[in-house]
């Protein structure tokens, strides 16, 4: 092993050995992968259907691969490592699990007889296959993008099951070369992994390991691979490597003394090989505050700081220095808004002042992104239809990195004139005194109804629901000729009433399926939303629509983002017609289907020149007048999504509070003007309902329904009376599988959510919309869902 001295010897006295080469002077975490036109997500569904062999797959990935470097280096990241590797073909966590073996038993026949996974294994992982479902998915820290969760067990064989971080920085260097002179050096790669802290801190115990196994305790096994990896990107002729350790931004199961003694066992033991590339540690999505002497102590070359969200550093934090580089994640990686540059500049020279004092060395200060770009679109250039007041204070992937070359040349000082960097005050709707003057004169009454007893009364004589009634979550399938009418509709090929006639259509047909079934509480199924966030975005005012502003949600899938930059106000009515429309068909009761402020907030990129609650009372305002609208149109429950609310949850614990107060009072001022007999509906998805039961509680909705099927224990848990007294309708079919549950299952289900719950307060539903699924598993699951509600109501 290296002493320290040698450790943190100057790059130029080992000059030109190439494993001592510096990092360049900007260079962000990482950059987004779907590619300008989607190309990921489109190679991937051509090869997935079969419309494509797995020789034109490879072809086109690597196309895209070739066009992101020359991109990157056309936007000024040249030299060796300036350009991190952060292709993924479906999730950087899984790619990390891969390159260590991390494969569950259910999963062993994916690996081929020399333990490597090969393209098809990979997708089985990411997809599932008929045998056995995919790996789990939840959401990447306080972000829209959803992860694998890896599954280990005490006897996971450990090992490199994939070779995709070699076999890409082999592919720089080879794409380099071909460049010609010049960019030959510059095109070698900086390869990126998920670091093994935080690969643990997210993975799981794989079914049937004991109750006491904790994925760390496989730490020493995981860091010998990572190891062996770094030996070999090496030995393949990498400068640096990057393990981004996101984990530390947040607080975990482990306290931030144990950390830091985990950080020696990971980083620092990979620090201490001879063989390998300088490592950068990462750690975006917050601050780590003082974890970072923990983290200098490892003896990595360089460590990148998020000071968008956390401090710069202090001298004291910064004592244990020596040569480590910081790389300064200045430019904000996960907002649309340009960065403030001469603020940013002071904020470097700040930085640079403390690194000089505390190692002596000025220069060892790199600028960076805080997070990866991967949740950004690619370019702002295309998107000339905006507003250029608008366009002026944006600025997306490749803009980003314009910024983070600009800070570190010399161009830009903290007195260098900016432009601007929120939309103008001045700008048609930004400001809008109508929606001020209102937001202003709200009080604690506008967020109380009453009591939730009173409330239950008025709504049971007006609806006169069976016990254990039976409903859906809202959408239906979105069959093909649904999404060719909004199409044809947005392009202009048919005229508003053709559209008219044809969502009506669907609804009548969605309506008769459900007064078939003899659902109790229907819903007109959403034909007329493409997304439920964008179709509200695209009829509030306030928000702005990109052409191509496409960021990965997961694997292929991508959402395009609104960007919310004025204020909210709603022009006309956005539901009430459809709504109306439904409830004309039938002597049932129709739900409304909104979605909630937190939601709309949290799937859109939104204006930071005020408070994020600010923004969400002013939705939530819009809302309100919505509800006001459909219970003129005697719509009787009504349903407010919030799906996203256990997403924005703050990473650490001491943030929670502010922002739970906010995101519950925009609900509740959104709801709370319906009358005692209208009955407001919540659904949440995704949501760890445990950690936020008290906040669920509080949104004060008379029936919530939950995301169930895949936690059952944990939530009939949660469902104990004394934490949670209002009507619940835990998912009783996992609707992201195609699988029917039977009648007899769901009945067993139910049994015992009752048992829990007591009569009068559960509910029976799906686990979530519709819109993905087929009519044909639909109507059976449905079915099978009536009848096992009626078994458990006639023994009741
Ligand atoms: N009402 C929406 C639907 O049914 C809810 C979707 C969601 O929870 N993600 O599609
Ligand atoms: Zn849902």
């Amino acid at each position: 092993p290296r002493t320290p001295d040698a450790a943190h010897a100057p790059d130029t006295a080992h000059a030109p050995d190439a494993a001592h080469t510096a990092l360049p002077a900007a260079t962000p975490v990482g950059y987004p992968r779907i590619g300008p036109d989607r190309e990921l997500k489109k190679a991937e569904e051509a090869y997935w259907s079969g419309r494509i062999d797995r020789a034109e797959f490879a072809q086109r990935i690597r196309a895209l691969r070739d066009a992101t470097r020359s991109r990157l280096a056309e936007l000024g990241l040249t030299g060796p490592a300036a350009i991190p590797e952060t292709f993924s073909l479906y999730d950087q966590v899984l790619d990390a699990a891969l390159a260590v073996g991390i494969v569950p038993d259910r999963f062993a026949d994916v690996l081929g007889a020399d333990g490597t996974i090969d393209l098809d294994g990979y997708f089985a992982l990411a997809r599932g296959t008929a045998e056995q479902p995919p790996l789990e998915m939840t959401k990447w820290f306080d972000t829209n993008y959803h992860y694998l969760v890896p599954e280990i067990g005490p006897d996971t064989d450990l090992h490199i099951a994939s070779t995709q971080v070699i076999d890409l920085f082999r592919e720089s260097l080879e794409a380099g070369a071909g460049a010609g002179a010049g960019a030959g050096a510059g095109a070698a790669a900086r390869p990126v992994l998920v670091g093994p802290l935080t690969l643990l801190l997210l993975a799981k115990a794989q079914d049937g390991a004991p109750a006491d196994f904790d994925p760390l305790d496989r730490l020493d096994d995981v860091v010998s691979v990572y190891a062996e990896l770094l030996a070999r990107l090496h030995e393949a002729g990498a400068t640096w490597v990057q393990l981004d350790e996101p984990a530390l931004a947040a607080d975990q199961r482990v306290d931030p003394q144990g950390l830091a003694a985990l950080l020696e066992r990971a980083e620092g033991r990979l620090a201490s090989a001879e063989d390998r590339p300088q490592i950068l540690v990462t750690t975006p999505y917050g601050g780590i505050g003082d974890l970072l002497p923990a983290v200098l102590a490892t003896g990595v070359e360089a460590v990148h700081l998020d000071l968008t969200r956390g401090e710069i550093p202090s001298a004291a934090q910064l004592a244990g220095i020596g040569r480590t580089r910081i790389v300064a994640g200045l430019v904000e990686g996960r907002s649309v808004w340009r960065t403030e540059l001469p603020t940013a500049a002071a904020r470097l020279a700040l930085l640079r002042e403390r690194v000089a004092e505390a190692a002596g060395d000025p220069s060892g200060v790199v600028v960076s992104t805080s997070v990866s770009l991967q949740h950004v679109p690619h370019t702002l250039e295309r998107e000339t239809h905006l507003p250029a007041e608008l366009r002026a204070t944006l600025a997306f992937a490749d803009e980003k990195i314009a910024e983070i070359v600009a800070l570190a040349g010399s161009s830009i000082t903290p007195g260098s004139v900016d432009g601007p960097r929120s939309v103008p005050r001045d700008f048609a709707g930004v400001r809008r005194s109508e929606v001020r003057e209102r937001a202003a004169g709200l009080t604690a009454a506008d967020l109380e109804r009453s009591a939730f007893e009173v409330r239950g009364a008025a709504q049971q004589s007006r609806l006169g629901l069976p016990v254990l009634p039976t409903t859906t979550i809202g959408s239906f399938p979105q069959v093909a000729s649904v999404r060719r009418a909004r199409a044809d509709h947005r392009a202009g090929r048919i005229d508003a009433t053709a559209y008219e006639q044809a969502m009506r259509e669907e609804i009548r047909r969605v309506v008769a399926l459900q007064e078939e079934l003899g659902l109790d509480v229907l819903v007109h199924g959403e034909p007329e939303r493409n997304d439920m966030v964008q179709y509200f975005a695209e009829h509030l005012d306030g928000f702005a629509t990109t052409a191509h502003g496409w960021v990965q949600s997961y694997g292929s899938r991508c959402t395009r983002p609104s960007i919310l930059f004025g204020d909210v106000s709603r022009p006309v009515p956005i539901t009430v017609g459809w709504s109306a429309y439904a409830q004309s068909l039938t002597d049932k009761p129709v739900k409304g289907m909104l979605t909630g402020p937190v939601t709309i907030l949290a799937w859109s990129f939104v204006r930071d020149d005020q408070s994020l609650g600010e923004t969400a009372d002013q939705v939530a305002l819009a809302l309100r007048d919505e509800i006001a609208d459909l219970e003129t149109a005697g719509i009787g429950i009504v349903q407010v999504d919030e799906p996203a609310l256990r997403e924005l949850l703050p990473l650490r614990a001491s943030d929670q509070d502010d922002y739970l107060r906010w995101s519950v009072d925009s609900f509740r001022l959104a709801t709370s003007g319906a009358a005692d007999a209208t009955q407001i509906h919540t659904h949440l998805c995704y949501s760890e309902f445990n950690e936020v039961v008290d906040a669920i509680d509080a949104l004060g909705a008379d029936v919530t329904s939950i995301e169930a099927a895949r936690s059952r224990g944990e939530i009939l848990e949660a469902l104990d009376p004394e934490r949670f007294s209002r009507g619940i309708g835990p998912g009783v079919w996992d609707i992201h599988s195609p699988r029917v549950p039977a009648a007899e299952e769901i009945r067993s289900q139910l049994a015992a959510a009752l048992d829990r719950v007591g009569e009068g307060r559960l509910w029976a539903n799906p686990d979530c919309g519709l819109k993905t699924r087929g009519y044909e598993e639909t109507t059976e699951s449905l079915r099978h869902l009536v009848e096992a509600a009626r078994a458990v109501r006639e023994q009741a």
